[in-house]
């Protein structure tokens, strides 16, 4: 009897079909076949993903803080993993930025004429708006918009409640266990047609960059790939050896099906049922993952900050504007906000670049410079958030672990 293939084994498997047949079909000539045959059953997947994203982050962050069972240790979960999170980006933000600065020194970006760059920013309405912003008004309305920061503060608010209310929750706390175990299975069965997805996207990509902006661009997609890798190989392996005491390649392998996942769904929240497999595998606590990657796939984004310098540098490039050691630390600290605000979804990254740009007074019509290939540095910049969340919810675990 022949065994049945892991589901990292079956993703992998589908992203290297999906490679073969996007080739065939861009050298074929027949790449719209990928658009209007291939592309939607993705969607479809994506779709499904989505749909259980609210319940699932809600579900997921209160049951993390009943099983905690205290409210001092979500407490002490949470700044180890907001610290994380931060140290984690800002290292990022420097990466990007001495790999940005190496390659245009060395004259590798190239220069693009900017007149003409089309690219209509969202409006951002300052620090403390936004903060008032993370507090919803209407529970029901942060439900339907998907606005994650707000499901994440209601899940702190009610599981905070549901604790303090001690025995008269019970109903309650039963309720959020038994839903979260039907969301559980229903996650599970959609995971189950993750290689559909990742067949179906891969070769629809494949089929369909392949354009000239795609060759001009390669070597700032490069540069991005290289901040990516490079802090992948720096500070998750580093985490993964010094804090928890696990090989990088141990980490790596039982990071993998979250890591293709997210590269080929471009999106930190669809990839949140993949990532909490993934992190159980690698021995991260039930109620510190349930805890750590909802908060992760909604604030935690260091891929996301590495693009974000690095497509800052080449645009002041095309602008002829030499960023000073000033203006770099700006794009530390505003790439660093600009990726806590970014939505675990596919493109945000890109729409929240506006606000470093805005920050340094570069026109973000330049975007549009880059916006056509923005899937490529989504790819990446996904994988590597995901990676960074699954990484902090290990080392949580680790640094929990040991007060015992
Ligand atoms: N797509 C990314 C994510 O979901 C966010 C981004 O666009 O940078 O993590």
């Amino acid at each position: 009897m022949s065994k049945k293939l892991s589901l990292p084994a079956q993703i992998f498997i589908a992203l290297v079909l999906g490679i073969v047949v996007g080739l065939v079909c861009f050298f074929g000539g027949f790449a719209s076949l990928t658009t209007n045959y291939l592309k939607p059953f993705g969607d479809i997947f994506v779709n499904l993903l989505k749909f259980i994203v609210v319940p699932v982050v809600l579900l997921s962050m209160i049951d993390g803080i009943l099983s905690m069972n205290d409210m001092r240790k979500v407490g002490t979960v949470g700044i180890k993993t907001v610290l994380y999170f931060l140290v984690t980006t800002a290292i990022a933000c420097v990466i990007g930025l001495v790999f940005a600065n190496i390659f245009k020194s060395a004259g590798l970006f190239p220069i693009l004429d900017p007149t003409g760059a089309e690219y209509e920013a969202k409006e951002f309405s300052g620090f403390m708006s936004t903060l008032v912003a993370i507090f919803p008004t209407n529970m029901w309305k942060s439900f339907t918009d998907a606005n994650m920061l707000q499901v994440i503060v209601i899940s702190l608010f009610f599981g905070g409640s549901i604790l303090a209310a001690g025995e008269k929750a019970k109903l309650c706390r039963d309720f959020v266990s038994s839903a979260y175990a039907v969301i559980e299975k229903l996650m599970s069965f959609i995971i189950g047609l993750a290689p559909i997805g990742v067949f179906t996207y891969m070769a629809w990509v494949v089929a369909t960059q392949g354009s000239e902006i795609l060759v001009s661009l390669l070597l700032v997609i490069a540069c991005a790939y290289l901040g990516y890798i490079v802090h992948a190989v720096l500070v998750y392996s580093v985490s993964a050896q010094i804090f928890v005491g696990m090989s990088p390649v141990k980490f790596f392998k039982g990071a993998f099906a979250a890591m293709i996942f997210a590269f080929t769904s471009t999106s930190s929240a669809a990839t949140l049922p993949v990532s909490k497999e993934c992190a159980a595998e690698l021995g991260a606590e039930d109620d510190i993952a349930a805890f750590v990657l909802p908060l992760g796939s909604t604030i935690n984004m260091d891929g996301t900050a590495i693009y974000q310098c690095v497509a800052t540098v080449f645009l002041a490039s095309c602008a002829n504007i030499n960023l000073t050691i000033t203006q770099m630390i700006i794009v530390v600290v505003t790439a660093t906000l600009a990726s806590v605000g970014t939505a675990g979804v596919s493109g945000a990254g890109m729409i929240m670049l506006a606000m470093v740009l805005e920050a340094l007074g570069i026109p973000v019509a330049y975007i549009g410079l880059i916006v056509a290939v923005d899937r490529i540095f989504d790819m990446g910049r996904t994988c590597l958030n995901v990676t960074g969340d699954i990484a902090c919810s290990v080392c949580v675990t680790k640094w929990e672990g040991k007060k015992k």
